[in-house]
C-alpha cells in the first residue's frame, strides 16, 4: 500500500494539558494533535495519503456536502491494554460498512487497507492520547471518527467526482460515569429515521439530522433515547437513534431484529450475536413487534432489554414510554445484559482472549 506522509504538528498540546484532558475527557469536544487524510478524484483515484496537524478545513461555499449532504462516516474506538499496547475492535467491519454507506450515497469506495492503515497511522502518532484504564471497570478509550464527503464545487446533483476522507480522534471517558444505569426509551411513532429503500442502513449524516427532532421529543418526555419502529407498519422494532436493540427471553434466547435496508448493521450487535452461544444464549434474528415486547415484559417471558453500540458497548433498557402505554423492563441492569457487557469489554480491553482477527 502507498505510504502515508507524516506532517508532524509543530505545536502539539503540552503534555500536562493533555494529561489533564485524559483525566476527565469531554467526549467529542477535544481532539488529538493530528488527523489522517486521503484525497479522491475520478482521474487520480485515492491519493495524497497523509497524517497532518489537526486543524480547520477550508470549503468552497458550493461544496456538494453543504447542499446535498453527500457524507458518510464511521465510529470505533482504540483501547489501551494492560501491557500498554493499543487495539481497535473489528475495524474491517467498519471498513466494509463505510464502503456500503459510500455506495448508497454515490461516494467513492475506500479500500479496506487504506481504512485500517489510516487508523493505524493516526493512532501511532497520537498514541499518548489513548487513555489508560485505571481499573478493570474503567471504560476509557480514544474514539476514532473516520468520515468522507464531497467537497466538489458544483451545485448540480450527481455522483461526486472528488471526495475527501479524514480520520479525527477524541478521547472518551466512561459512558456511564456513575455506574451502569438503565435508560428509558421514547417510542417515536410519528417521526421516523428510515424507510424502505432509503438510507437507514447507511451511516450517513442525514440519518442523524433526521432523528434529532425525535431526540428532542424524547427529552421532553423524560426519556434518554429514542426507539424507532418501522415506518410502514409502525410496529416492528428497528433500532435506537445510535444503537441497535436486543431482548432477552426467559428461555435464554437473544432476540434482535434482522438487519435490513432500514437498520444499521452494528459491529457491536454482530459481535454480541457471535458471542451469545458461548454464554449459553441462543441468538434469534427475526422481526419483533412492539406488542410482542409489551406482552412479554408483562407476562415475564421477556426478562431483559438492552441497546448496543460502540459508544456505550451495552446499555440496559429500563422501559419504553409511548403516547398511550408503557413497557416496564426493570430499574436495575439485568443479569444477562451485564454478563454480555462484561464479556464484550473484557475482549475489547484485552482481559479475555478475542476470537481470531477481532482485535487489530
Ligand atoms: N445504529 C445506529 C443508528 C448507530 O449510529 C450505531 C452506532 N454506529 C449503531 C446502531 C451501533 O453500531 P456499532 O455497534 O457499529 O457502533
Amino acid at each position: 500500500m502507498p505510504a502515508f506522509e507524516v506532517l508532524k504538528n509543530p505545536q502539539p498540546l503540552a503534555a500536562p494539558l493533555r494529561e489533564k484532558i485524559l483525566e476527565t475527557p469531554a467526549f467529542g469536544t477535544q481532539f488529538t494533535d493530528h488527523m489522517a487524510h486521503i484525497s479522491y478524484t475520478d482521474e487520480q483515484g485515492w491519493h495524497g495519503r497523509e497524517v497532518r496537524p489537526y486543524g480547520q478545513l477550508v470549503l468552497d461555499p458550493a461544496a456538494a456536502v453543504l447542499h446535498y449532504a453527500q457524507e458518510v462516516f464511521e465510529g470505533l474506538k482504540a483501547y489501551r491494554h494492560a501491557d500498554g499496547t493499543v487495539w481497535t475492535f473489528r475495524p474491517e467491519k467498519n471498513a466494509e460498512r463505510l464502503r456500503k454507506s459510500a455506495h448508497r450515497l454515490a461516494l467513492p469506495a475506500l479500500g479496506k487497507d487504506d481504512f485500517v492503515d489510516s487508523l493505524r497511522e493516526l493512532v501511532a502518532l497520537d498514541a499518548d492520547w489513548v487513555p489508560t484504564p485505571q481499573s478493570d471497570t474503567d471504560e476509557v478509550s480514544l474514539y476514532l471518527r473516520p468520515f468522507m464527503f464531497s467537497a466538489e464545487r458544483f451545485l448540480g446533483l450527481r455522483p461526486t467526482q472528488q471526495a475527501d476522507y479524514y480520520v479525527i480522534a477524541s478521547p472518551a471517558g466512561a459512558y456511564f460515569a456513575g455506574g451502569v444505569k438503565p435508560v428509558k426509551l421514547w417510542l417515536s411513532q410519528n417521526l421516523k429515521r428510515a424507510g424502505k429503500g432509503g438510507t437507514g442502513f447507511a451511516k450517513c449524516g442525514g440519518n442523524y439530522a433526521a432523528s434529532t427532532e425525535a431526540m428532542v421529543e424524547a427529552a421532553q418526555k423524560g426519556c434518554q433515547q429514542v426507539l424507532f419502529t418501522d415506518a410502514e407498519h409502525n410496529t416492528y422494532l428497528e433500532e435506537l437513534g445510535g444503537m441497535n436493540i436486543m431482548l432477552v427471553t426467559s428461555e435464554g434466547a437473544l432476540l434482535t431484529p434482522p438487519v435490513s435496508n432500514t437498520i444499521l448493521d452494528g459491529v457491536t450487535r454482530r459481535s454480541i450475536l457471535d458471542m451469545a452461544p458461548s454464554l449459553g444464549l441462543t441468538p434469534e434474528e427475526r422481526p419483533i413487534t412492539i406488542d410482542e415486547w409489551r406482552e412479554g415484559a408483562a407476562n415475564g417471558t421477556i426478562t431483559e432489554a438492552f441497546a448496543c453500540g460502540t459508544a456505550a458497548a451495552i446499555t440496559p433498557i429500563g422501559g419504553v414510554l409511548a403516547e398511550d402505554f408503557e413497557i416496564a423492563q426493570g430499574d436495575e441492569p439485568g443479569e444477562v445484559t451485564m454478563k454480555l457487557r462484561r464479556a464484550l469489554l473484557d475482549i475489547q480491553y484485552g482481559r479475555a482472549e478475542a476470537p481470531d482477527g477481532w482485535m487489530v
